[in-house]
């Protein structure tokens, strides 16, 4: 038996990996089954190139928990180690990356997650670590025995062993053991391991199966037996070939990986291999009209199948933590601090092929059934607009599925919206005027009053999302103008070189102007000009730039309170009633009273006038009947 001391200078590198990050202990199981899954790839791999010609056997896992011996114990039928490999390793290799990795992290707890301490991260939750181990390559039944008790020196002798490969014993300290309890390790090895490519077997389960009873015509009878508990799916769906499968097998996988959401729309397989490897699913929930918070974070990142995190902001662009599913790459590079991540040349290659993929199934989508996709807008609207928003190379790639919907439900493209409208909603500066509403129940006046136009009326009501996502389209598309169909009245929603007559003359609109003026007060401004004779007499609108303003500065958090909600007031001079019931009026009194009347009537089918006004105003027009 040989005795050694570890070479680093590795004094204080026990302790600290003790206490190192208590919150992510539990990463220790991770780590040590990635190393028994690694040595049995490797093993698999050498068998297919005809470099290892023995027997593979079962290339099964197992994690057993002796509670008496108070030890965890991790088993493979890998590669194995020689007794050579087990010092340049275990005592070199293994020690030495630990070490870089505790001087290097100690101060960002964040990263232990991701990446790990390797094999040593044992000793968070273990006294004394033992390895048996036997190389493939061993005669007979030779093997190696290791053993470590947390500080720098180590054990290491010849020892016997039937099977290839290695059972790392782990002593658990006194106060780590929680790890010895069944339904601890099965929680953990669900959360890492349930994807795993080998079987990974953890004690015994009973199953019940039916056997046809002795005798003819008697109830079948149920027999128990005991089979090894396998806790993971070997083959996820993600690492099959698309081509094997159905749209069913999709959307029960999506089952798998959560439960209780809704099904979802869509999928996206992703299947590369150069410049980098990358597998996974990513699917298209439901997103319906809001943006909330617990829909991210659905997207898990996978390390060939041994999980990661669910936490991939870095590894993708915003708008696509929206979706839901499976990334599993080993070239996403985990040893480096998160904000060193978003830097990193694989990953910003990922990104951009991730954001591709989406926009090409987008643009698939689009092209194979419109009527569907347009069916499903309502749900994935949001989501390619937060995308077009937040990423320039998505919105060039989204554009040409992008869609706009008019309040009489018809959508279009850009380029169809563009071509709709150009001809009678172009204004004299030779903008494009795109109308829209925000609310079609409470702008129905002004939307009809845009429609007698002859002016179509796009819906964008979707919350938060369309304001910055008309600032888009503004910035983006040369010569498109948004105004908001209540900004100004019909006629100069789209500014035209029209000159209409005014019926009244001069003294009359004034008279006009000064009633009003009275009427409204400090609540907005008062115009009188000549309209249609048509439209509506009293018009009330807010300048879609002050609106914006007041919007933005909302959005920043700003008090706007202290703004006042003002409006303009536009008197309509050529409406028949001006003339025919305000100013025919001889009674100054009664002459007011209409005029206010008309007024109130343009607030109340605005939706804006409440609370006592509103009583007061129903209270009056049930006098007049
Ligand atoms: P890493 O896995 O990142 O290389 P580790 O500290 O986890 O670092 O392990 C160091 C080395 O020890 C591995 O690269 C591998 O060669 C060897 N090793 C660890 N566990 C096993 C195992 N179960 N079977 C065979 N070799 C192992």
């Amino acid at each position: 038996m040989a005795k050694g001391k570890i070479s680093v200078s590795t004094e204080n590198i026990f302790p600290i990996i003790k206490q190192f990050l208590y919150s992510d202990q539990e990463i220790f199981l991770r780590e040590l089954i990635a190393n028994a899954t690694d040595a049995t790839s490797k093993l698999k791999t050498m068998h297919s190139k005809g470099e290892f010609k023995g027997e593979l056997g079962e290339l099964k896992l197992e994690v057993k928990i002796d509670k008496e011996a108070k030890t965890l114990t991790i088993s493979d039928h890998g590669i194995g180690m020689t007794q050579e490999e087990v010092k340049r390793y275990l005592n070199q290799v293994a020690l030495s990356s630990a070490q870089e990795f505790v001087e290097k992290y100690q101060d960002d707890a964040s990263v232990i997650g991701h990446f790990g301490l390797g094999f040593y991260s044992a000793f968070m939750v273990a006294d004394k670590v033992e390895v048996i181990t036997k190389s493939y390559q061993a005669e007979g039944d030779e093997a190696t025995y290791w053993a470590c008790e947390g500080d720098p020196s180590y054990q290491i002798k010849k020892a016997k062993r039937e099977e290839r490969g290695t059972d790392v014993i782990l002593h658990i300290s006194a106060d780590s053991e929680q790890f010895l309890e069944d339904s601890e390790i099965e929680g953990l090895l669900n959360k890492y391991c349930k994807f795993l490519p080998f079987p990974i077997q953890f004690g015994m389960k009973t199953e019940t199966f039916e056997v046809e009873a002795e005798n003819e015509g008697d109830e079948p009878e149920s027999k128990e037996i005991e089979v090894p508990n396998i806790i993971n799916n070997p083959d996820p769906l993600w690492k099959k070939q698309p081509s094997e499968l159905t749209d069913e097998d999709y959307v029960a996988f999506y089952k798998e990986l959560h439960p209780f959401s809704p099904d979802p729309m869509f999928w996206i397989h992703l299947n590369i291999d150069y410049p980098f490897n990358l597998t996974g699913v990513l699917y298209f929930p439901k997103l319906g009209n809001a943006l909330t918070d617990n829909q991210r974070n659905k997207i898990s990142l996978y390390s060939n199948q041994v999980y990661v995190t669910d936490d991939v902001k870095e590894i993708v662009p915003e708008f696509l933590t929206l979706l839901h599913g499976v990334i599993d790459s080993p070239d996403i590079p985990l040893n480096v601090s998160r904000s060193y991540l978003q830097a990193d040349g694989n990953v910003k290659k990922i990104t951009g092929y991730i954001t591709k993929k989406v926009a090409d199934k987008l643009n698939e989508l689009f092209k194979e059934d419109r009527k569907v996709y347009e069916e499903k807008w309502s749900d994935l609207g949001l989501f390619v607009k937060y995308g077009m928003i937040t990423e320039d190379k998505f919105y060039d790639r989204a554009k040409k599925s992008a869609l706009l919907k008019n309040t009489d439900g018809k959508f279009f493209t850009l380029a169809e919206y563009q071509e709709r409208i150009a001809a009678n909603q172009t204004d004299k500066h030779d903008k494009v005027i795109a109308i829209y509403t925000n609310n079609a129940d409470v702008q129905h006046s002004p939307i009809q009053g845009a429609k007698d136009r002859g002016y179509d009326v796009l819906v964008l009501d979707q919350g938060m999302i369309d304001s910055p996502f008309i600032q888009t389209l503004e910035r983006k598309e040369e010569g498109w103008t948004f105004v908001r169909v209540d900004s100004a009245t019909p006629d100069q929603l789209v500014q035209k070189d029209e000159e209409i007559e005014n019926l009244l003359g001069e003294e009359e609109t004034e008279k006009v102007k000064e009633l009003y003026t009275e009427i409204v007060g400090s609540n907005g401004t008062v115009e009188v000009k000549p309209l249609g004779t048509t439209d509506q007499v009293v018009q009330i609108v807010k300048p879609e730039f002050m609106r914006r303003m007041m919007e933005m500065q909302a959005m920043q958090g700003m008090d706007t309170s202290m703004f006042p909600d003002t409006y303009q007031v536009i008197v309509n001079a050529n409406n028949p009633l001006v003339k025919e019931r305000l100013l025919a009026e001889a009674d100054e009194e009664a002459r007011k009273e209409k005029a206010d009347y008309l007024y109130k009537l343009a607030l109340v089918s605005q939706q804006m006038l409440s609370g006592e006004e509103l009583t007061k105003f129903v209270q009056r027009s049930l006098n007049r009947v």
